[in-house]
């Protein structure tokens, strides 16, 4: 009935100890074991440790030799705009070049292109995107996801966009969670009062009869959505069982995490830009920080301070934002690599803040992001001894086999 992977040279387990999430000084804490074994069953984690007692040992019908290798929780991607069309190398040329946001937007960049060619593009089309970038992602060891709509800014195309992703999550192995992102911009044929009017009474209503999200997110951001104006949003989706979540804090420090704390969202997300006003806000809280390196990278604006953050216990995960027009990467490790090198996270910081962290950013932490018992069999087996090369030797994917419910989905 069950797979064994045996005989690890380590297991992180990012064990929780019964917490939601490792903060302070405990996002240090990976539990490490050497020498050991996993025993999943029925798609959970069943038993680890030295030897596999005889009763779990005539059910295994399946081994993996993990000699010299070591194995993690599966990552998780907890921030993602993957269902889009378009290119945008273009835009990304010219800006390389010193053209200016309005000289793109001229060009027909920006937003606007990607909502174009994602109103012009089928379901099925979005779907064959979607799934090369999917199998990217898991090949670097991801086993859950989230994917936000975003693009559409209709009804129509926002609630194809949900559709497409809520598909992909049924037919694929991997989890992808949806979020309605609806208030990602204003569309250019509405007034804002029209917009918010049709995200708070058409749009929401609509994904929820269809069960088609789990969270709401926002872009509180000057010149995009006010504190005010999310804060609204939020309590609609909330009363419509949607769960917040909040794009804040990358540009200007406008009231965001406020905003946020105060509507129960579960992370905000961005932070390149934080008062100290603004850290004291969500310290204490537990709601997760979600920092995303690689937009910083791509954009050349400041990184968020992760550092600082932890060193006043709040809990920090890393995410891709893997999106068109600010980070074009699926590489969840490549991230990761900028976590230690630019965001100055420890590598054990960095590994919880993929693994347990992600998984309270999307509040699944209770069932997966960790190797214990009872939870997930989601997994990755990486070909050295050593976690600690997953980032020392940086640029190159050590991922050798992922796992997901118990079942092979990558090697
Ligand atoms: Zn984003």
């Amino acid at each position: 009935m069950g797979l064994l992977i045996e005989n690890a040279a380590q297991i992180v387990t990012c064990h929780t100890r019964g917490r939601k999430f490792k903060a302070g000084k405990y996002q240090s804490e990976i539990g490490l074991l050497k020498n050991a074994s996993i025993y999943a069953e029925n798609g959970k984690i069943k038993w680890l440790g030295k030897t596999l007692p005889a009763n779990l040992k005539k059910l295994v019908i399946r081994k993996i030799n993990a000699k010299g290798k070591c194995v993690l929780p599966g990552f998780i991607d907890s921030h993602t705009h993957l269902v889009f069309a378009g290119s945008r190398a273009d835009e990304y040329s010219m800006r390389i070049s010193g053209s200016t946001y309005e000289e793109i937007a001229k060009a027909g960049g920006g937003i606007a292109s990607t909502v174009k060619a994602v109103r012009k593009a089928s379901k099925k089309e979005l779907k064959e995107l979607a799934l090369k970038r999917i199998i990217n992602s898991v090949t670097f060891g991801v086993t859950t996801l989230e994917a936000k709509s975003g693009y559409g800014l209709n009804s129509d195309n926002e609630l194809k966009m949900l559709e497409v992703i809520n598909e992909l999550n049924r037919e694929l192995p991997v989890d992808i969670y949806a979020t309605f992102l609806g208030a990602h911009a204003f569309p250019k044929d509405k007034t804002k009062t029209e917009y918010i009017d049709e995200i708070l009474y058409e749009m929401i209503p609509k994904i929820a009869e269809n069960d088609l999200a789990t969270y709401i997110d926002a872009f509180c951001e000057k010149n995009y959505f006010t504190p005010a104006e999310t804060i609204k949003i939020f309590r609609q989706g909330k009363k419509f069982g949607l769960v917040p979540k909040l794009h804040t804090n990358q540009f200007y420090s406008i009231g965001g995490i406020k905003a946020a704390v105060n509507s129960g969202a579960l992370s905000v997300d961005h932070l390149e830009v934080m008062k100290p006003s603004d850290i004291n806000i969500l310290t204490g809280t537990g709601v997760i920080a979600c920092v995303l390196p690689t937009v910083s990278y791509f954009l050349d604006i400041p990184y968020a301070p992760a550092r600082k953050m932890i060193e006043k216990n709040i809990p920090v995960t890393i995410a891709t934002d893997f999106n068109p027009g600010s980070a074009m990467s699926e590489n969840l490790q490549l991230a990761m690599s900028m976590g230690v090198h630019l965001l100055k996270m420890n590598v054990e910081e960095v590994i919880n803040s993929v693994t347990i962290n992600a998984a309270a950013a999307l509040g699944i932490s209770h069932y997966t992001g960790s190797i214990e018992a009872g939870k997930q069999a989601d997994m990755v087996i990486f070909d050295t001894p050593n976690y600690r090369d997953i980032l020392y030797h940086f640029g190159i994917n050590q991922a050798d086999t992922v796992i997901k419910n118990g079942k092979i989905i990558y090697h």
